[in-house]
């Protein structure tokens, strides 16, 4: 049996709960919870998502799916089955808004450039069981995934992924997703760049996300929308890891973005653009666009501008810090684009932070092995933001971007049960994030204590330690 809670916007997102004993026996997570036991979590400190300080005695009181009640020191309800954590932190569930679940880039470039060539569609879609898996275990019960494309197949994996996870089939974090990227032609998106002319036959059109000009544009987005996207992302500038483009490029005329934008928001789809190249945002910016992922050339004057229009910043440092650790592995016209990208980023990121610009939690997760998202947190800290922004900014803050903060995104009475706690206190010890020992995602426990081991070590490459300093 499977109920839709009816959450309305975004539409097309249906967050669904198990209710069958036998789904929740496949999940792993633990059984025997009636549908409206009252639980009780408590811990040393809490963070409600989005008070300026911690409370402490934390109580969250949980009733079926939702929270019915949080604050310090509240009474135990008759019945109630207590999780007591101790000197742990509560917290909402961190959501990260740039993530691509069905892909792992972390490998070796070219190897994974040939490998992408034999996969098939549905060994895409096994490929990122345990990812979904690593990735809600480390705390992400919600994430919105920006891309997810196999040229030559008109197949979406990640509309697959997450209605199986919204139907109890897998465990993984609510998925609000996009489907193919929207890009140019010899964009960051096309995925034939670098490829011999004709190598697959035909050039990419809309279907493939590849459309050029306004009225193409909308076609493209129609389309996506029509096959579930929850969410509208393009690439309006160059990009690191792609062969056939200049980094910081303009790659859509400011008329096919006001195009893009006019034909999301009309169908209800916020829009998510890729831009490194200060032109291109400042163009999207003023076109109207929800967020800017990466953001790395963008001047104070385009900061100032996103402040002033609400415009959120997706700053994904993960993945410039992934790619500088192992720089060396990548083809040398790449290495080149990473190294400018990353020596803007970082004062572009602290100039965001002075200006006041709304910074949202992204980090580019595929790029680096997926379930080490929380590293994010240190390194914004490191850039100038406070523990308590950062922390903010994976839960009320990502909550408004995604245009659900009336479901998620605080431990508020009448939310969904998203929470989760870490030993120590993460404004004290930032690094604390990447330890979470306890999930829920809408009232169920997902995990209490160590992690599932096949949710460790189920991506291509080993775990990625950031510097010390
Ligand atoms: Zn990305």
């Amino acid at each position: 049996m499977l109920a839709s809670l009816g959450l309305g916007y975004p539409p097309s997102v249906n967050f669904i709960r198990p209710a069958c004993i036998f789904v929740i026996a496949v999940l792993g997570i633990e059984s025997g919870a009636a549908a409206d036991q009252t639980i009780v979590l408590k811990a040393m400190r809490m963070f409600d998502g989005k008070s300026k300080t911690l409370v402490q005695n934390g109580v969250v009181i949980v009733q079926g799916n939702k929270i019915v009640d949080s604050g310090s020191n509240l009474p135990v309800p008759d019945g109630a089955r207590v999780i007591d954590l101790g000197d742990a932190t509560l917290l909402p569930g961190f959501m990260d808004a740039h993530t691509h679940l069905t892909s792992d880039y972390s490998g070796n470039y070219n190897e994974l450039r040939l490998k992408r060539l034999e996969l098939n569609a549905s060994e895409m879609a096994y490929n990122a069981i345990p990812w979904a898996r690593a990735t809600i275990e480390a705390g992400f019960t919600t994430v919105r995934d920006v891309g997810s494309r196999i040229m030559n197949t008109h197949d979406f994996p990640d509309v697959s992924l997450r209605n199986a996870i919204n139907r109890g089939i897998i465990a993984g974090p609510r998925m609000l997703v996009a489907t193919h990227g929207i890009g140019a032609t010899g964009g960051h998106f096309d995925p034939t760049d670098g490829f011999r002319d004709f190598l697959f036959g035909r050039e990419p059109d809309f279907t493939d996300g590849i459309a050029d000009g306004p009225d193409e544009i909308r076609k493209a987005v129609r389309f996506e929308v029509k096959n579930g996207a929850d969410v509208i992302k393009a690439a309006v500038s160059g990009g690191v890891l792609s062969l056939a483009d200049e980094v910081d490029t303009p790659q859509f005329t400011s008329a096919e973005m006001t195009a893009l934008v006019d034909e999301s928001h009309r169908l209800r789809k916020k829009v998510a653009v890729h831009c490194h190249g200060d032109q291109a945002a400042r163009e999207a910016i003023e076109a109207g666009v929800d967020s800017i992922e990466h953001g790395s050339f963008m001047k104070p004057e385009t900061l100032t501008l996103m402040k002033q229009k609400g415009t959120f910043l997706t700053p994904t440092l993960m993945a410039s810090e992934y790619i500088m650790s192992k720089i060396d592995s990548y083809p040398p016209a790449l290495q080149v684009k990473a190294r400018a990208a990353t020596a803007a980023r970082s004062e572009m990121f602290r100039n965001a932070v002075r200006i006041g610009v709304k910074i949202s939690f992204g980090t580019d997760a595929a790029v680096f092995p997926h379930g080490q998202n929380a590293k994010e947190f240190k390194l914004m800290v490191d850039l100038g933001m406070t523990p308590m922004d950062a922390l903010r900014s994976a839960t009320s803050t990502d909550a408004e971007l995604l245009g659900i903060a009336q479901k998620v995104g605080t431990l508020e009475k009448g939310r969904l049960a998203d929470i989760i706690a870490m030993p120590g206190d993460p404004t004290a010890d930032i690094t604390a994030t990447e330890r979470v020992s306890f999930v829920m995602k809408e009232g169920r426990v997902v995990r209490n204590g160590p992690a599932t081991p096949s949710a460790s070590a189920t991506s291509a490459t080993d775990d990625f330690t950031l510097p010390a300093d």
